[in-house]
């Protein structure tokens, strides 16, 4: 496996790679099991596998967060090392933004809702990285978490926008043994607040039951209430939203797949969730 800091040595080791088919996986680092199963994935269904680590700071809209963010570079590339990846993008900040250009995306409803409403500028700044690290990698298919349901419409708006012909495979969400799911932040979480994060996924999948004989309006209340008798959880949105527009489900006979949709702050930490109804 080989680790490259430049855009130039990057494309230099692609050089010899023409006919291979290119599998990338995005990272902002700190890995877990959530991103070993789409890096597996990749390696399962590519001739190489790529994957880039890079904390985009465009897509932070707190300075704290970025801050905080989690990293510990040589752990992660240890682990890519056994999961069978070929390269490894670590890439400075200059590389991916060599100059204070802004580039500014249209994603109309897509980015008004949810973590487009409560985190302003995020997905503009996903785009960015996104399309830039697509421009230099130049996969055949790129692996996305379901976890993050809206980053992966949002991708799968960009590549239209940019009539990019890359295959955007979504990946199932991995979770620890309490239903928790898994991400970088967790880590940020203190013992009695990642005790109450378990009540998040559990309500969850109990609001499936409950939806089976309550209207989208009750199960959205019971849901935000459930989650909020925990005094150490707080929700910011929980929306119930069509899976490919994301629009806002009105009856439960209004679209055939529709997704639960939540973000809940506990302590410091923001924590997002979703589950298919
Ligand atoms: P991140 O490093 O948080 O930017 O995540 C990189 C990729 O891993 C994104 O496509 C995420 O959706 C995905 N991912 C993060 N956590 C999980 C998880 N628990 N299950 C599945 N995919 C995940």
């Amino acid at each position: 496996m080989k680790v490259i800091k430049s855009v130039d040595s990057l494309q230099n080791e692609l050089k010899y790679k023409v006919g291979f088919v290119i599998g990338f996986v995005p990272t902002m680092g700190y890995l877990h099991q959530g991103h070993i199963s789409l890096i597996e994935q990749c390696v399962h269904e590519n001739d190489i596998t790529i994957v880039s680590i890079f904390v985009n700071p465009k897509q932070f809209n707190d300075s704290d967060d970025l801050k905080n963010y989690p990293r510990n570079i040589r752990k992660d590339v240890a682990l890519l090392e056994k999961s069978g990846v070929d390269l490894v993008f670590i890439p400075p900040v200059k590389e991916i933004y060599p100059d204070s250009e802004e580039e500014y995306f249209s994603f109309g409803h897509l980015e008004e809702i949810m973590e487009g409403k409560y985190r302003p500028g995020h997905f503009n700044g996903v785009a960015q990285v996104v399309s830039r690290l697509f421009k230099i990698v130049k996969p055949s298919k790129a692996y996305f978490g379901l976890k993050d349901f809206q980053q992966l419409a949002i991708i799968k708006k960009l590549v239209q926008i940019l009539d990019m012909h890359i295959d955007i495979i979504p990946c199932p969400i991995v979770r620890e043994k309490d239903g928790l799911a898994m991400s970088s932040r967790n880590v940020l979480l203190k013992n009695e607040e990642r005790k109450s994060a378990s009540r998040i996924s559990q309500t969850l999948f109990e609001s499936r039951n409950f939806a089976k004989n309550h209207s989208v309006e009750e199960t959205k209340n019971w849901v935000v209430n459930t989650v909020n008798k925990d005094p150490n959880l707080e929700v910011e949105y929980f929306e119930i939203v069509d899976d490919t527009e994301l629009l806002q489900i009105q009856n439960w006979d209004d679209k055939t797949q529709s997704v639960g949709c939540i973000a809940v702050k506990t302590g410091n930490v923001r924590l997002i969730d979703n589950i298919l109804f």
